[in-house]
Formats: C-alpha cells, structure tokens, sequence
C-alpha cells in the first residue's frame, strides 16, 4: 500500500524525514480533539483496519531505497499509532534494517501506561509524547478522550517510561485558546513537567484548519504561555504563528530581561529582535553576559 509512507519532509530539527502512516485507510484514535486536522470521529481503543508488518516493512525499505539519505523514520498515524497491534514487532523489523537513520514516534500519549506500548518506545531513537491537559477535565474536554483513559495514568506513564528511557523524550503541548491556558492548566502542567524532566517541551498553537470551531493564540499569547513554564524547563515555540509577528526593538535591558525568564532559540531571536537589537544580542553574548546551551539539536540562549 503506497500510502502507508510519506515524506520525506524537510525540517531544521530533524533534517530529511520519511513518516510512516500506520493507519492508512482512514482516522482510527483513541482521542477526537478539538483541533485535530482530521475530519472529526468516533473514539475507538483499537484498530479496526490493520496493515501487515510486511506491507510496511516492504513500503518503507523502498522509499528509503529511492531517497538514500533519510535522518528519521517517524512513526506516526491518520490517528494514534500505539493504537497499532503489531508497533513492538514492527519497530524490531525496522531496526533491523535501519542502519544510521533514526526512528522517532509521535503519540498522544494515551496508552503510555501500558508496559507493552513502554517495551516497544524503548527500542526507539527518540520518542516525542503529546501532553495538552493536566487535568481529567481538560482532557476530556480538549482531546475529547475515549472512555477509560484517565490523566493521572499518563502522567504516571511518562514517569515511569522516562525512567527506563535513554533516548530523548520530547512533550508536546498544544495550547488552545480559553481551553488549556488557563492558569489552573499552565500550573499544573508546570508542576508536572518539573517532576518529569523531559528533554524538551514544545509549545505550539492551532496552525492549520481544526475539526472542530476552536482558536489558536497569537505569538504573543504563546510567548506569554511559555514564560508562565518554570524558567529551568527547555520550553521551545514551535508554531508557525511566530512567522506573523514583527520584530521590535529591544534594549541590553530588554533581552536580558527576556532571556531570563525565558531561554530563546536562533529562530526566536530573528523574529522577536529587529536588526539593530540582533547586534545589541550578539554584544551581550561577546561579552558573556549571555550563554548558548544545547538541548537535543536545538540551541538556546540564556542569560548568563
Ligand atoms: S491525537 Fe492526533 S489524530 Fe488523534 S484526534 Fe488528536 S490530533 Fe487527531
């Protein structure tokens, strides 16, 4: 089946990327979010339509054979692809065959809990887990979740997966305007994200047509959101609504004050910063008063 991969896309952090869709035919999630780009559906804890390893396998090897120098293999889906009954096998089949490249899956997060979906994360080179809501409420409300899934079991799933997991965990939250940033949310996931350490936190916003009538923050919005994070948590925007807003001028006093509640990336800086304060930035940082660190392929700017 053709469609099961697709790609390769093209990003800064992850360069040349294959993905690979294992739910082909049609949406199959154990969530319905509010702002899932896929048309809205029924919640299902299964699939129902279930591709071969085989046809997988087979689809993969090619496309990787017609591209040669692919850096990631992402597993993802038209829904949840822990949801895919054969993932620990299919993933021991893969990294039989990978070489240098890197396997990556993106998931909700829904069924982390589970030791088998925990078992077979651990054979992959980095795992990236969604985490919009840190309260039952929110989570049934925002990712609309299938009946038996509790907040408090993924959040104790990610603790106890981090803990067995070498590789770089990355939680994603994706911040819906009126529905998780609010600051019962914000906090909670605050205190939640300072007891799990993940390697980083991407905070993004609604960027393409949702489901559902729901709404995306502006930059600014977004950028408030994330100095409400801990300022010790690797907290990264990486909505494309950065694109919209216009540079401003800031003073040595502004971007110190900027970075200290909050580390910025090369790309923050080229957005937030006009031309003149990128000079005054790369001053502060020749005379130390500003420090770059590295957080899995990202590099941050901090105040010293
Ligand atoms: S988890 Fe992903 S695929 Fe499933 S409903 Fe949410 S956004 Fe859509």
């Amino acid at each position: 089946m053709s469609n099961i991969i697709f790609g390769p896309v093209h990003s800064r952090r992850f360069g040349k990327s294959l993905g690979v869709d294992l739910s082909p035919s049609g949406k199959q999630c154990n969530f319905d979010c509010l702002y899932c780009e896929l048309a809205p559906a029924k919640t299902v804890d299964g699939y129902a339509a279930v591709v071969s390893v085989k046809e997988v396998t087979t689809a993969l090897k090619s496309a990787l054979k017609e591209h040669g120098d692919i850096d990631f293999i992402t597993l993802t889906a038209n829904g949840e692809p822990t949801l895919y009954p054969y993932l620990s096998e299919l993933i021991d089949e893969i990294n039989k065959f990978k070489g240098e490249t890197k396997t990556l899956i993106l998931s909700n997060a829904a069924n982390i809990d589970d030791v088998e979906v925990q078992s077979a994360l651990l054979k992959l080179d980095e795992v990236k887990l969604s985490l919009d809501c840190a309260t039952q409420k929110c989570l049934q409300k925002l990712d609309r979740s299938h009946s038996g899934i509790d907040v408090e079991n993924i959040k104790q799933g990610m603790l106890d997966f981090s803990a067995k997991y070498n590789g770089p965990l990355v939680i994603e939250i994706l911040i819906v305007k009126t529905l998780n940033d609010t600051k019962e949310e914000i906090d909670k996931l605050n205190e939640y994200l300072l007891k799990l350490k993940p390697t980083r936190i991407d905070i993004s916003t609604i960027d393409r047509p949702p489901a559902y009538a729901v709404q995306a923050l502006d930059y600014e919005a977004l950028l408030e959101v994330s100095h409400r994070f801990d300022s010790t948590l690797p907290v990264y925007i990486t909505s494309r609504k950065k694109a919209e807003i216009m540079a401003s001028s800031y003073t040595d006093g502004d971007i110190l004050e900027t970075l200290d509640k909050r580390p910025l990336t090369q790309e923050d800086i080229e957005v937030l910063l006009d031309e003149e304060s990128q000079k005054r930035f790369q001053m502060l940082l020749e005379n130390d008063k500003i420090k770059s660190v590295l957080t899995n392929g990202v590099k941050f700017y901090k105040k010293v």
